[in-house]
């Protein structure tokens, strides 16, 4: 049998990472780098980069250690600046992205959120915020940079021109999210992300619903992709990080910030967050498809005024999902028509297969109650329907079968009762 070329030794570590195969190959081969998944000296290797617990890195002798290293994923240093499987953790996201050139790895979605902020703004500097921003991501902005003498202002994510407008000489950053993540609109973030590179306004996107397999941000014209790999990547409810994606010199501001402040994720984590990472393909088509199932569902139930599913067709945001977005999540939400406080707990109290939860992107369902008015300061939403109630459920679908959620939901309504 002949060889094939690509198994020759050499050739075999150029295979990995290409940015030309589709991304389910990709999934599988990411971050499985040779140097990271065999023993120095040795032919062969493992499947998954091992857990590489380390603080303390040794040097050969004095001149190595003076030698320096360069400040790099891949060089040994302090088990603060990781080691191998927080190496192949970011190296894989990386490679998520064709035009990125680094990933930063934070300790959840939050502190990737602070930490890019803080390492982007000065005082004097301004930072626009889309108004249906991930509440931490306003109240940093808001509240902790405010006291930096940072200015930060909401924005209609819905309207580009009013948010060109707003770019002052003093705006420095942009933070977009698409959906939000729990009035699901999507905006135009090509538009948007187009306006403020005109300007000079970097673009960072909360790319947690979407992922980059989803949504390519960079690819769509961000500057910086940002994520909660406690959501879809982790997928196991059973990790906490968070990730920020760019070409330089952006990712080398960022890493040189979250140094500072001594950002650091452990290698047992970064393990789990890898080993979600191959699945995370099937398990977003499945709760995907499932989440459309539930959704048509939903929006035929007369006591739902509102499906905000941007997969759904006709639902707001779905001509603008279909023209950016390759692939969605089981994250969604409606508003009830008719319901009070206590019908909804009703509701939701009767629901077996959905957990009452914080958080999403796992495999298993959830259900939270939401208010989607106060999301929103500076337009009514969702957009030219009645909302009813006023009342909301976010629910995230997980892997379980879509008939047993459906039947599940279905007991929750004959809870909750005539309105
Ligand atoms: C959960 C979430 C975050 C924060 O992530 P953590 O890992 O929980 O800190 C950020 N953005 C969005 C959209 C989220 O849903």
């Amino acid at each position: 049998m002949g060889r094939r070329p690509g198994h020759a030794q050499g050739d075999r570590r150029a295979l990995l990472n290409r940015s030309d195969r589709r991304p389910a190959t990709r999934l599988v081969e990411l971050g499985r780098r040779r140097e990271w998944t065999g023993v120095p000296g040795q032919p062969g290797g493992v499947v998954s980069p091992p857990v590489w617990r380390a603080s303390t890195h040794l040097y050969d002798d004095c001149a190595d250690l003076a030698g320096g290293r360069p400040n790099e994923d891949g060089h040994f240093y302090y088990g603060r600046r990781g080691g191998p499987t927080q190496w192949a953790l970011a190296d894989a996201l990386t490679s998520l992205s064709p035009a990125a050139e680094g990933t930063e790895l934070f300790p959840s979605g939050v502190a990737a959120l602070a930490c890019t902020m803080l390492a982007l703004l000065r005082p004097g500097d301004e930072v626009l915020v889309t108004d249906n921003a991930y509440e931490p991501t306003r109240n940093i902005a808001m509240g902790m940079l405010a006291r930096m003498d940072i200015a930060a202002r909401p924005f209609d994510p819905l309207d580009p021109a009013g948010f060109a407008a707003m770019i002052g000489e003093n705006t420095k950053l942009a933070m977009l999210e698409s959906p939000g993540s729990l009035t699901m609109e999507v905006c135009d973030v090509p538009a948007l992300a187009a306006e403020a590179r005109k300007r000079g306004v970097v673009t960072v996107i909360d790319n947690t619903w979407a992922s980059p397999l989803g949504f390519p941000a960079l690819e769509h014209g961000c500057d910086i992709d940002l994520m909660s790999l406690t959501k879809h990547v982790g997928g196991h409810s059973d990790v906490m990080m968070g990730s920020v994606t760019a070409a330089r010199p952006l990712i080398d501001r960022i890493r040189r910030q979250a140094q500072f402040m001594g950002q650091v994720v452990s290698p047992d984590d970064a393990a789990l967050a890898l080993r979600g990472l191959r699945t995370m393909g099937v398990r977003l088509e499945r709760s995907t498809a499932t989440a459309l199932e539930l959704a048509r569902w939903l929006d035929e139930r007369p006591e739902v005024a509102a499906t905000l599913s941007p997969m759904l067709p006709g639902a707001p945001g779905h001509d603008l999902w279909q023209r950016d977005f390759t692939g969605g999540c089981g994250l969604f939400s409606i508003v009830l028509k008719h319901a009070d406080v206590a019908a909804r707990a009703r509701l939701i109290d009767a629901l077996d297969l959905f957990g009452i939860g914080f958080s999403w992107g796992g495999f298993e369902s959830l259900a939270i109650p939401f208010d989607p008015a106060p999301v929103h300061t500076l337009r009514a939403w969702p957009p030219g329907i009645d909302t009813g109630s006023g009342l909301g459920i976010r629910f995230s679908t997980g892997l379980e079968d879509a008939g047993d959620l459906i039947e599940d939901l279905a007991r929750g309504f004959a809870a909750m009762g005539d309105p």
